[in-house]
């Protein structure tokens, strides 16, 4: 192919070390375990291509086994990177164990006069690295990204080109057409170039997707209790209310509010009135479908939108959440307070959320004038 390997490693190299720094900063300003693990990737990759260049000169001995170590190390290293997207860690054997195999094959195969000492072993294991790593990009959420799909695609690609080469190695040998031409060290050095610089765009780009993903829930959840906000709540209940509307089917509403709220804070503190409330919202969210809304509408007052749901099941559910709640140990033993609940139902409310938030607190109201720990239902 007339490529000159040691160039190319040169040119990768300075690649690696750029977007090392780059991922760095990354890590330093994000501190994401991805970026984190993908620089150490570049790291590796970069410290593996400078001991090749000692390759065939009189420090052959350490340089052959120990680029091939590093080499390997940083294909863990992007499996261990794909895993921490997948929230899962990875122990130190998990990274170690496949550079270690290497290390030692290549020191038993005479390592000083063979520049392709454990040479299978070595190819064998960046195959093996990098398919682990497709196999956990590739398993990631389907709320998969363009980006996600990329860098398991990148990730694929050099498993299956380091396959081949072990494939080739194996059949020919080191000094074989194959291995020598399209999958020799200077078209790995093509191939892995093009690959860094797919993986390091895609990874910026799935940085900045779950940024803006994470700072979207920020903005949409309640930090106390997780439920919805209420500007994000009013937004996807009326979203929902009018999609059911246009399907022909109804939805009611509930509106919660925690019986004298006031004097629990007063007698025991704020921070047990706070235990109550995330009490509340977790005996909502075990009372609910998953396809209802919970939102917490301000202080001790909620909202919840039942989808398909008539205004005889939203009292069941309702009485379902006060017996949750009553069931529910506090911590202190400080006792939960008690629920009173406003219903109402899309039909009374020309299907708009405010409307219908309206009728539930007048509902709301009457429950309380009636003594509290009750549902009352909206009249027209
Ligand atoms: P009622 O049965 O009529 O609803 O009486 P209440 O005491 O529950 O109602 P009131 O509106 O008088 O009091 C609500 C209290 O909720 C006042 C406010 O200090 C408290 N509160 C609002 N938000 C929070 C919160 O996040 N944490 C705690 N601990 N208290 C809160
Ligand atoms: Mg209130
Ligand atoms: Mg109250």
């Amino acid at each position: 192919m007339g490529l000159d390997p040691a160039s190319l490693k040169i040119a990768l190299g300075v690649v690696a070390f750029t977007l090392s720094l780059l991922f760095f900063g990354s890590f330093r300003r994000t501190r994401s375990p991805y970026s984190g693990w993908w620089c150490l990737a570049l790291v590796f990759l970069l410290a593996g291509n400078l001991a090749y260049l000692f390759a065939g000169t009189s420090q052959q001995i350490w340089a052959g086994p120990l680029g091939n170590t590093l080499l390997v190390t940083g294909a863990f290293s992007v499996w261990a990177g794909s895993r921490s997207l997948r929230l899962h860690r990875t122990a130190l054997w998990q990274l170690l164990a496949g550079p270690i195999a290497t290390a030692v094959a290549a020191a038993l195969e005479n390592p000083a006069t063979n520049a392709w000492s454990g040479g299978l072993v070595y190819l064998a294991m960046m195959s093996m690295g990098m398919t682990l790593a497709t196999v956990e990009l590739w398993r990631l959420k389907p709320s998969a990204s363009h980006a996600q799909r990329s860098l398991a695609l990148a990730a694929g690609i050099l498993a299956a080109f380091f396959f081949c080469r072990g494939v080739a190695y194996l059949v020919e040998g080191p000094d074989g057409p194959d291995f020598g031409t399209y999958l020799s060290s200077a078209a790995t050095s093509v191939v892995t170039l093009v690959l860094l610089v797919t993986v390091s765009f895609s990874m910026t780009a799935l940085s900045n997707e779950q940024l803006i993903d994470g700072l979207n829930e920020r903005a949409t959840r309640d930090g106390l209790t997780g439920l919805l906000n209420r500007t994000a709540f009013m937004e996807l209940a009326a979203r929902e209310i009018n999609r059911l509307l246009s399907a022909g089917s109804v939805s009611t509403l509930i509106l919660a509010d925690l019986d004298h709220f006031k004097a629990l804070n007063d007698s025991y503190g704020h921070a047990a009135g706070d235990t109550a409330i995330q009490a509340f919202a977790a005996a909502c969210q075990a009372s609910v479908r998953h396809t209802d809304l919970v939102g917490r509408y301000g202080g001790e007052e909620f909202t919840i939108l039942l989808p398909g749901a008539d205004v005889e099941s939203a009292e069941v559910i309702a009485s379902e959440i006060s017996r949750r709640l009553a069931a529910a140990k506090s911590p202190d033993g400080i006792p939960f307070p008690t629920v009173s609940y406003g219903i109402a139902p899309s039909t009374i409310a020309n299907a708009e959320v405010v409307s219908m938030i309206a009728a539930a607190d007048k509902a709301l109201y009457k429950a309380k004038s009636l003594g509290r720990n009750r549902a009352v239902c909206a009249t027209s």
